[in-house]
């Protein structure tokens, strides 16, 4: 016999809770615990999964191997080529270990739900009891209504119901404790799974050699590693964190957006830590960084609760190139976009000639990661510049994150392009120059990562060709803007108001 807890987006052994629950079932019955997890290259290609995510979940596991390994605890890895054949493997292995109890945590989108329903069903065939549970988010999907019984589509009152709901229920933030050790058999009996090797990337999401030493060095995998980096940013930074997050050259956000999307680190944990931290119980209260904080890593439940509910934002048009996503404003559905393909490929390439939008598109070519102020920058520039399908924007994002994550990214263009849940109004178009001046006033976050620009003094950066740094930027091969801010503005106000008004 066997209990068998089944990894997806939860790549930790702490405060988890499926694991939990696993673990504490393997002793009640005296059985060893088992844990698996499976490659399958299928659902990386359906969901953009980009290569650096792919490398970093990789990486995980392995550290994850070796510490189950220490408490004498087998993780079965293996890569299936075929999604649809996902749940019979689990089930076959399940009928060889002879497990009667199969944990895992819930995954919102439509694939996993549907997955996950397949292997209620396959479980109940065969016997076997299946625990799937809430664990990704702090409140789960569906507890919180409005007064008339419904889910909320606007964040603010949302959020006052996330507070109060947790005030309500402060066990939503305790922590779940890590396995303990197996019985000391489980070594002979399940000696090939611990001798399993982690699979290698599939070869459309490999990075090369250059890459995988790049995104090692900027993003260290595994649950110790984020832990690290919150209490570093807990100690360090949180205090000032409401006046500085904006500002991307301030290093002033946590950078754990990658741990909360991979699982190595639980929302629960964050929240509950960053509260232990603050002089107050109150998640709104005591010190404004730390609230501001913990109110920025509910917008991800917010998200997700609305992907819950909402499940059309992932629907699939399989005709059209670039509808794969219905807007959760369906009257959005109409605007006419541009598809202008030498202005895409400047946007991703970072060579628009708007500095702050270039830097940012730099800063996601090589990081995986963008500052979420950046991120609204270069999605209004997309969308509403270049008039530019939102959703070109929202697949690029998730093939080079290492941080995507389908509900907060799909939040994040939505709400930019003003299409989704609680968006900007579609007549709030960003400056880019205005926001670089706000948010980057001394040109340091250009200056790093468009190197054209390095030596361009003062506020020309903003804007080199108009501020007389011409010369410098033309000599360096830097691109005058490819647009005209003021006539897209207009012509971005008229295709909105347009494509609203038609049925
Ligand atoms: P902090 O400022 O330290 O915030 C702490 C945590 O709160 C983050 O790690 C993240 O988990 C959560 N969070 C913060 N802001 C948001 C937000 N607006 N929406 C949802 N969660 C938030 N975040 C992703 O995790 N994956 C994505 O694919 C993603 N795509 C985005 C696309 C666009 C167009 C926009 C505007 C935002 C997107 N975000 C996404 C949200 C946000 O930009 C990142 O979570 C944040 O920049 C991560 O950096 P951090 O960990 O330092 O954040």
């Amino acid at each position: 016999e066997a209990v068998v807890h089944w990894f997806k987006r939860d790549l930790r052994l702490n405060d988890n809770r499926a694991l939990h629950l696993a673990a504490a079932k393997a002793k009640s019955k005296n059985v060893p615990l088992i844990c698996m997890f499976i490659v399958s290259p299928q659902d990386y290609q359906a969901h953009l999964t980009s290569p650096a995510r792919v490398d970093f979940e990789l990486r995980t596991l392995a550290i994850m191997k070796r510490d189950l390994a220490a408490l004498d605890i087998p993780l079965y890895i293996t890569s299936i080529d075929k999604r649809k054949r996902i749940p019979e493997h689990i089930m076959q292995l399940c009928e060889q270990w002879g497990a009667r109890h199969l944990y895992c945590n819930i995954e919102y989108e439509v694939d996993e739900l549907r997955r996950e329903a397949m292997m209620t069903r396959k479980c109940l065939e065969r016997g076997i009891a299946f625990t799937a549970v809430h664990d990704d988010i702090v409140v789960p999907p569906g507890a919180l209504k409005t007064g008339q019984g419904k889910q909320y589509a606007v964040y603010s009152p949302w959020f006052r119901a996330w507070i109060a709901h947790v005030h309500k229920h402060p066990d939503l933030l305790e922590a779940f404790e890590a396995p303990g050790r197996n019985p000391t058999s489980t070594r002979e009996k399940f000696k090939e799974v611990f001798e399993i090797v982690i699979p290698a990337a599939p070869p459309n999401k490999s990075l090369s050699d250059e890459e995988k030493k790049r995104f090692e060095h900027l993003w260290p995998a595994g649950e110790h590693e984020a832990l690290m980096r919150l209490d570093r940013f807990l100690s360090e930074r949180i205090g000032k964190y409401k006046d500085t997050r904006n500002f991307p050259a301030a290093n002033s956000t946590a950078t754990v957006s990658v741990h909360h999307s991979a699982g190595t680190l639980a929302a629960r944990t964050s929240v509950r830590r960053a509260r232990d931290v603050n002089n107050t119980k109150k998640l709104d209260g005591g010190n404004l960084g730390i609230a501001g904080w913990i109110s920025e890593v509910a917008w991800r439940d917010f998200y997700k609760h609305v992907l819950a509910h909402w499940p059309y934002i992932w629907q699939v048009l399989k005709k059209r190139r670039f509808t794969m996503h219905k807007p959760f404003k369906y009257e959005y559905t109409n605007i006419e976009w541009e598809y202008n393909d030498a202005h895409f490929d400047a946007w991703c390439t970072g060579r628009t000639g708007f500095p702050i939008v270039d830097a940012a598109m730099r800063q996601l070519n090589h990081m995986g990661y963008m500052h979420n102020r950046c991120r609204m920058i270069v999605a209004s520039f997309l969308a509403k510049d270049l008039l530019i399908d939102w959703r070109m924007g929202e697949i690029y994002f998730m093939e080079h994150l290492i941080d995507g994550d389908f509900a907060s990214n799909n939040g994040g263009w939505g709400f930019s392009a003003s299409t989704g849940v609680d968006p900007q109004p579609y007549f709030r178009i960003f400056n880019p120059l205005l926001q670089s001046e706000k948010f980057d006033p001394e040109g340091e976050y250009i200056r790093k990562w468009v190197e054209e620009l390095a030596d361009v003094k003062g506020k020309a950066i903003h804007d080199p060709y108009g501020r007389g740094a011409g010369d410098v930027a033309k000599r360096n091969g830097y691109p005058k803007p490819i647009v005209d801010h003021k006539k897209c503005r207009e012509r971005a106000l008229a295709r909105y108001k347009a494509g609203i008004g038609r049925e």
